[in-house]
């Protein structure tokens, strides 16, 4: 038998109404505040990726799925969003109807990493995009849009741990000062990390290797290193966050793995997933627009996980599961013709139907519909046609009544009430 690839899976139904649900609340809530949807290529040129993530992170180093196509082409499978939704920014000159563009998405992503609970090779994100507002007030709308989002899919354990990651100018000094600390716990690295603390000191701040972890507890911290721009950006992030009465923690030491944040970034944190405590990451990313060929315009934006995020809602698959409304038992040669044209009609009313269209008897049609919990069955036969009026069932109550065929679907409709 031929099975699926490691890392990957299949959302089957039973666990799809938690999903659906989770991209219903999200495409509201995002429309509510004025987002447009956008909806993006999974395969782009691979140079896309390494450009705008950047050449030493993991994602581009270790985890995309990058092939030639069959003229030699290098194209990956989006490992993220952000870089798609910039590159169509500029590539339909958007900005220039208007700079400010508010997007989001929903879609598969892709990354070879090691799979375990919560970590996927192909995996699900939301995400949110804002361009064309330098303004801190965004950000903090960003961060109370996730946590809103959260409250609404009844998450218990949800919070945002924010830094600022400063802008170019005030990274040179912080870079300079982390190498030298850095410098001092050489032993405690990794193998990447080692090689990473010369070339992007930073990235040693994002790695999952308990040993990189604990040498840099002490590492100088980078809001210390901030320029006065800087530093009233941030102190407005938490300024709007405190007027939103949005509990945050501040981790000096939080970086993005990726290579375009500069000042906010933010990552939602939970107790509830074990190892993997991330279930949404985003920030700023004000010099990725033009460095990938578009005007200087200021962008910031977050991704959900929403496999993770489907794994620690509090929304139970049992309350979203969808039911027959009616199954109709049909016996008989003549009824069924009938029974068939019914079930369409039911249908089309919003009374979802289900038939058994072999030919088992009624004991094994009942059982089936007790196992599918219709909330009635109507059972018609070929006596009943004959009298001119058919059985409804309540599954609930089991009190029978008689409904004459004669515009049976308006009657039964009637009689349930939806
Ligand atoms: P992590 O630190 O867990 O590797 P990340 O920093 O690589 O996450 P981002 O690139 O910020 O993740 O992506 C945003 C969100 O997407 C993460 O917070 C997480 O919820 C989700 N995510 C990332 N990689 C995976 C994966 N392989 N499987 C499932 N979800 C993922
Ligand atoms: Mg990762």
């Amino acid at each position: 038998m031929i099975q699926l690839i490691r890392g990957f899976k299949d959302i089957l139904p039973g666990e799809v109404e938690i999903w659906q649900n989770i991209e219903k609340t999200a495409r509201s809530l995002f429309e509510d505040f004025g987002f447009k949807e956008i909806r993006l290529p999974i395969l782009e040129r691979t140079e896309l990726f390494a450009r705008s993530i950047g050449e030493d992170t993991d994602i581009v180093e270790k985890e995309m799925y990058t092939f030639p196509d069959k003229k030699g082409d290098l194209i990956t499978l989006r490992p993220e969003a952000t870089a798609s939704v910039v590159r169509s920014y500029i590539q339909h000159k958007m900005y220039a109807k208007d700079p400010v563009q508010k997007f989001y998405s929903i879609g598969p992503m892709f990354r070879r990493e090691r799979p375990q609970k919560g970590r996927y090779r192909q995996f699900y994100q939301i995400n949110a995009e804002v361009f064309g507002i330098d303004s801190p007030f965004i950000d903090a709308q960003l961060i109370f849009l996730a946590v809103k989002l959260f409250s609404m899919l009844e998450v218990t354990d949800a919070k945002p741990h924010i830094n600022s990651l400063g802008c170019p100018k005030c990274r040179l000094n912080f870079k300079e000062s982390l190498s030298i600390f850095l410098s001092s716990v050489t032993e405690k690295l990794c193998r990447d990390c080692l090689r990473r603390s010369k070339k992007n000191p930073l990235r040693v701040l994002d790695c999952k290797s308990s040993s990189c972890r604990e040498a840099i507890i002490d590492a100088p911290a980078i809001i210390d290193y901030l320029c006065p721009e800087c530093s009233q950006h941030f102190e407005t992030v938490k300024y709007a966050l405190e007027k939103f009465k949005i509990p945050f923690v501040i981790d000096k030491h939080l970086v993005r793995g990726l290579d375009y944040y500069t000042r906010t970034t933010f990552e939602i944190q939970t107790g509830l997933l074990g190892a993997q405590n991330a279930v949404a990451g985003g920030g700023r990313y004000d010099g990725l627009v033009k460095a990938l060929g578009g005007p200087d315009q200021p962008a910031t934006g977050f991704a959900i996980g929403l496999d993770r995020l489907a794994e620690i809602t509090g929304l139970r698959n049992k309350d979203l599961l969808q039911k027959p409304d009616i199954y109709i038992a049909a016996l008989g040669e003549k009824s069924r013709p009938l029974a068939f044209e019914w079930s369409c009609n039911f249908g089309l009313e919003g009374i979802r139907p289900e038939m058994d269209l072999s030919n088992r008897s009624l004991k094994s049609q009942m059982k089936r519909a007790d196992r599918l919990k219709a909330s009635y069955v109507l059972i018609v036969g070929d006596n009943e046609l004959e009298e001119g009026s058919v059985i409804l069932r309540n599954m609930t109550t089991k009190k029978q009544i008689s409904i004459p065929i004669e515009s049976l679907v308006e009657k039964v409709k009637a009689e349930i009430r939806l």
